[in-house]
C-alpha cells in the first residue's frame, strides 16, 4: 500500500496520512498539492511532505480527492524551514503552511469567492465547468465553495476554481479591490531643436527681451545640471519664482515641450544606467570589507549612519550576485518603503526585480511565486516586506535584510511568531547564501553577535557626498511651559526653525508618536475618561470624524456631549496625537500646505505611495506623522525635522524602550539634510539630560549599546537571555486567574531559570477576554530546544485539565 504524509492549513501541530494508488505514488512528488478529505465532509488542500508505505497506526487512512498541482509548488528546502519554524517558535506546521501560501492556492471548501466587478468575460473562452461557476456568479454575488461543489455535483472542484482565477475571473472573498491609478505627473524639456550649441545661442537671443521667460530657461538649465532626471513644471516654477502661465507660453512657443509620466516610473526612465553608479571611497571600502568579511562568515553586519548611502552598496553587491545567477533577496520592514526603493533599484537591474508583499492581491501574489518557482529572470532580485522570506527560492545566493532593527520584521499575531530576520539566516545556511544586515541604529542583539565574532561587522560613519550629520537641539518643555513660550504644543523655537526652513523653500517633518499617548475625552467635574467597553483601554478622540474609537477593537462612538458618569457637559481632550497637530499648524502657519501621515491616512495599497509622492513632489510643505516616518525614506528638500515630545516612548514599560527610543529618534532625525545643506533637529522634551536623549543628540550609539548592554545583563534580558512569553486569554476572569497561576507554578517548578508571572499585562482586556502573561527567560548556556520541549510538555498537560481548557495560550519565542 502507498501513502501520502501531508500538511493541512489548520493549526495542527501533526501531519496526517492519506492512502493514495499506485499509479498515483508514481506520480505524486514532495512539494505537491493534493485535495484531501478531513473532518466529517471538508476538503482541505494538503501539502505533500513525505511518500511512504507505513500503514498509520491508529487511524485508518482515507483516500485522497485529487492531485492539485503537475509539479511542485513548494521545495523540500522550504519544507524544512518550515519545519524548522514550526519547532523554533513553537507552532503547528499548519500554521506555518497557512502563513507562507498565497491564500488562492489554499483552496478549502470554507473558502468564499465571488466575480471581479466591471468584467467583460469571453464566455466561449471558458470550459463546461467554468461556465457553470461563472453562471452561478450571476446570480448570486458571492458562493462557497462547497455550493459550487453542489452545483457541480462533484467534489474534484478546486483546479475549475484556480482556473478561474488565473483567468481573472473569480478573486477571494477576503481580497479588497484598490482602484488608485498612480498619479501623472507634467515634466518639462527643451525642445530638440535648441539641444545643439547654436540652438542655445538663438534660443538666448530669441528671449532677450523677454525676461520673464528667460529666468525659465536658465533655471531649467540649472535644474538639470543638478538633478540628471526628469523636472516638473511645478519644480521648474518654483526655482524660477515664477509662474506656470510663462512656462505655458513657453511651451506655446516651442522653446520647451511638455510630457506626462506617472509617477512610479519617474526614476525608471527605461534607460538603465548600470554604470554611473560610482560608489564614494568610504563606501568602497565597506564594499569591500562586506566581501572580505563573506569569505569567513555567512552573516554580516553594515552599520552605517543615516544617508550614508547603504542602499547603493547593496546595490554593488545585488549586481555582484546577479552575475553568478542565483537569486536575491531584499527584506524590507515595511511595504511603505518599496515603492522608492523599487525605482531605484529597477534603474539599474530593470525587470529583473520582481516585488511581494500583502497588500498584492492573490493573482499578483501567484505570479509572483511561480517565477520565483521556476527562477526566471523577471524574479531574480524579489524585494518584499517579511511574508517573502516563504517565496519558493530555488537557488538564493544572498539575502539583505535592510533597516534590519525593525520590530515588524517580528510577525506578532496570528502564529507563526516568526522574526524575519533570524528566519532569513536560517534559511540562508540551508541555501549556502549570504547574509548582509543594514541600519543605521542596529538591535542589540544584531550588534552584540557583531561584536562577539558571531557575524561580521561593517561600519560607515560618514554620510554621501560629505554631508554634515544634522544638528540636533534639545527643548526643555518643563522651562517653556513656565516662560509660557508655548503656542499649542509648539515651542519658540520649533516655530521659530519651521518659519526658517519654510521661507527658504524647504520642507519640514514633525514626528509625533501617538503610540501610548493618544488624545481622549475627560470630564473636568469627575474626571471620568469614557473606556471601550470590550477592552481595558481608553477611547481615542478622533476629530475628524467626531468618534471616540478604540485602538485595538475597532469599536467606534460618537463624541459624548455630556459625560457619561456625572452628566457634566464640561468635557475636554487631553493628550495629543498627530490630527491635533495637524489641527495647530494650520493655525500657526495659515499659508502652508500641511500633510499627515499615520494610521488613518495610508490605509489602502497606495495609501502611503500617496502621501509619499506628494510630499516628495513638494505639494506639501510641512508633513506630520508617526513612527511610519522613521522607516529609511530620502526626501531630498526635508531641512528640518521637529519631534513633538521625546518622552513619551522613554517611559514604556518594555526592556527595549530606551532602544526604541534611541532607534526611533535617530531614524526620524535621519531624514533632515539628506542633500548638501546639513539639517536640523529639533527635539522637544522634557528630560534634556535623560541619556538616551543625550546619546541621539551626539550620535553616540555605542555608547547606547554599551549602557542598555549593561541593563540587558542585569536585569536578564537578551542577548544574555532569551525570553518566551505566554500569553493566556479567556472571558472568565477568575478562571483565567486561577488556570494562569497553575501553568505559572508547573513551569516554573519544572524549569531551573527565571519565570515570571502570571502578570496582568498594561492592557489586561481586549475585546472581552481577559489576558496574563507569563515570561521564561532562558540564560545563554542552556539548551533552548530542551527548554522548549519542557515547556510545551507543560502546555499539553495545562491543555489536558478539563476545567482550564477555555484558556487559549499562545506562544511567542524571541518576544520583542
Ligand atoms: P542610507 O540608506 O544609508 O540612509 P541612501 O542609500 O538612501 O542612504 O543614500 C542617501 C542619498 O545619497 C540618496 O539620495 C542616494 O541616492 C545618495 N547616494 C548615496 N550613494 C551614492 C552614490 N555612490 N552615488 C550617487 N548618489 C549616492
Ligand atoms: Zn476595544
Ligand atoms: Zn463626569
Amino acid at each position: 500500500m502507498h501513502f501520502v504524509e501531508v500538511i493541512l492549513p489548520l493549526s495542527l501541530a501533526k501531519t496526517f496520512t492519506y492512502r493514495i494508488s499506485e499509479a498515483e505514488y508514481h506520480y505524486i512528488k514532495i512539494g505537491m498539492r493534493l485535495a484531501v478529505p478531513f473532518g466529517k465532509s471538508k476538503i482541505y488542500t494538503a501539502l505533500v511532505i513525505e511518500i511512504h508505505q507505513n500503514k498509520p497506526a491508529l487511524y485508518e487512512a482515507k483516500e485522497i480527492e485529487q492531485i492539485l498541482d503537475e509539479r511542485p509548488i513548494v521545495t523540500e528546502i522550504q519544507i524544512a524551514h518550515w519545519q524548522w519554524i514550526a519547532s523554533y517558535y513553537m507552532c503547528a506546521i499548519g500554521d506555518v503552511y497557512r502563513c507562507a501560501i498565497p491564500s488562492a492556492l489554499l483552496l478549502e471548501s470554507e473558502t468564499v469567492i465571488s466575480q471581479k466587478t466591471d468584467l467583460i468575460v469571453d464566455t466561449s473562452q471558458l470550459s463546461d465547468d467554468e461556465f457553470l461557476v461563472y453562471e452561478a456568479l450571476q446570480q448570486q454575488s458571492s458562493l462557497k465553495v462547497q455550493d459550487i461543489m453542489s452545483i457541480l455535483n462533484k467534489k474534484n472542484i478546486f483546479p475549475v476554481i484556480q482556473k478561474l482565477i488565473d483567468k481573472n475571473i473569480l478573486v477571494l472573498q477576503e481580497e479588497i479591490q484598490e482602484t488608485y491609478k498612480p498619479k501623472l505627473v507634467r515634466y518639462v524639456r527643451l525642445h530638440p531643436k535648441y539641444e545643439s550649441n547654436e540652438g542655445l545661442s538663438e534660443l538666448l537671443e530669441t528671449l532677450k527681451s523677454a525676461n520673464k521667460q528667460k529666468e525659465i530657461v536658465l533655471n531649467y538649465f540649472q535644474l538639470s545640471a543638478v538633478e540628471k532626471k526628469p523636472i516638473t513644471v511645478k519644480k521648474l516654477v518654483e526655482a524660477a519664482n515664477s509662474s506656470s502661465a510663462i512656462v505655458k507660453a513657453l511651451i506655446e512657443k516651442e522653446i520647451f515641450e511638455d510630457y506626462l509620466l506617472q509617477e512610479d516610473r519617474v526614476n525608471f526612465t527605461g534607460k538603465m544606467r548600470e554604470d554611473q553608479l560610482q560608489l564614494s571611497s568610504a563606501q568602497q571600502k565597506a564594499f569591500d570589507e562586506i566581501k572580505e568579511s563573506f569569505n569567513q562568515k555567512e552573516v554580516c553586519l553594515l552599520h552605517g549612519v543615516t544617508s550614508s548611502g547603504k542602499t547603493e552598496i547593496y546595490i554593488k553587491l545585488i549586481e555582484e550576485y546577479l552575475k553568478t545567477g542565483k537569486q536575491i533577496l531584499y527584506l524590507l520592514p515595511e511595504i511603505a518603503l518599496t515603492t522608492q526603493l523599487v525605482g531605484r533599484l529597477r534603474t539599474y537591474f530593470g525587470n529583473k526585480v520582481a516585488v511581494f508583499h500583502s497588500k498584492y492581491n492573490n493573482n499578483e501574489r501567484i505570479e509572483v511565486w511561480n517565477q520565483v518557482l521556476i527562477n526566471s529572470d523577471k524574479s531574480q532580485v524579489v524585494i518584499g516586506a517579511r511574508s517573502s522570506l516563504f517565496l519558493p527560492f530555488y537557488n538564493l545566493g544572498f539575502i539583505i535584510v535592510d533597516e534590519e532593527h525593525e520590530q515588524t520584521f517580528k510577525q506578532v499575531d496570528p502564529a507563526p511568531r516568526y522574526h524575519a530576520r533570524d528566519a532569513a539566516i536560517v534559511l540562508a545556511h540551508s541555501h549556502k547564501a549570504k547574509v548582509l544586515l543594514g541600519s543605521a541604529t542596529p538591535s542589540i542583539e544584531t550588534y552584540f553577535n557583531a561584536q562577539s565574532d558571531k557575524f561580521g561587522l561593517v561600519e560607515i560613519s560618514e554620510r554621501y557626498g560629505n554631508v554634515q550629520m544634522p544638528k540636533i537641539e534639545l527643548v526643555d518643555l518643563k522651562d517653556k511651559y513656565f516662560r509660557k513660550k508655548m503656542t499649542g504644543h509648539f515651542s519658540d523655537v520649533l516655530i521659530e526653525e519651521i518659519n526658517l526652513a519654510l521661507s527658504l523653500g524647504e520642507q519640514v517633518i514633525l514626528f509625533q508618536n501617538r503610540r501610548g499617548y493618544s488624545p481622549v475625552i475627560e470630564c473636568l467635574t469627575c474626571g471620568h475618561v469614557p473606556q471601550c467597553q470590550q477592552c481595558d483601554v481608553s477611547l481615542t478622540y478622533h476629530k475628524h470624524k467626531n468618534q471616540l474609537r478604540c485602538h485595538y477593537c475597532g469599536f467606534t462612538m460618537a463624541k459624548p456631549s455630556h459625560c457619561h458618569s456625572c452628566s457634566s457637559v464640561d468635557l475636554t481632550t487631553k493628550g495629543f496625537g498627530t490630527e491635533q497637530i495637524e489641527q495647530e499648524l494650520v493655525s500657526i502657519f495659515p499659508n502652508s500646505k500641511i500633510g499627515r501621515m499615520d494610521q488613518d491616512t495610508t490605509r489602502g495599497k497606495f495609501g502611503f505611495e500617496k502621501i509619499i509622492d506628494s510630499f516628495k513632489n513638494r505639494e506639501m510643505d510641512i508633513l506630520v506623522g508617526t513612527q511610519m516616518l522613521a522607516k529609511g525614506l530620502d526626501f531630498d528638500n526635508v531641512s528640518l525635522v521637529g519631534i513633538m515630545n521625546a518622552d513619551n516612548m522613554l517611559y514604556h514599560p518594555d526592556f527595549r524602550a530606551f532602544e526604541r527610543s534611541f532607534q526611533m529618534l535617530t531614524q526620524v532625525s535621519g531624514r533632515a539634510g539628506r542633500s548638501e545643506k546639513q539639517g536640523k533637529v529639533v527635539i522637544q522634551t522634557y528630560n534634556p539630560n535623560h541619556n538616551t536623549i543625550q546619546q541621539v543628540t551626539n550620535n553616540d550609539y555605542l555608547g547606547m549599546y554599551k549602557e542598555q548592554l549593561y541593563d540587558r545583563q542585569i536585569y536578564k534580558y537578551p542577548p544574555y537571555f532569551r525570553i518566551i512569553k505566554l500569553t493566556m486569554k479567556q472571558r472568565d476572569f477568575n478562571k483565567l486567574k486561577e488556570g494562569s497561576m497553575w501553568l505559572y507554578q508547573v513551569i516554573s517548578q519544572n524549569l531551573n531559570m527565571p519565570v515570571l508571572g502570571p502578570e496582568e499585562p498594561a492592557i489586561s482586556r481586549i475585546r472581552n477576554e481577559y489576558i496574563r502573561t507569563i515570561i521564561i527567560k532562558i540564560p545563554q548556556n542552556t539548551s533552548i530546544v530542551n527548554t522548549k520541549k519542557t515547556i510545551q510538555k507543560m502546555l499539553n498537560s495545562f491543555e489536558a485539565v478539563a476545567q482550564y481548557r477555555a484558556i487559549k495560550v499562545t506562544s511567542n519565542v524571541d518576544f520583542y
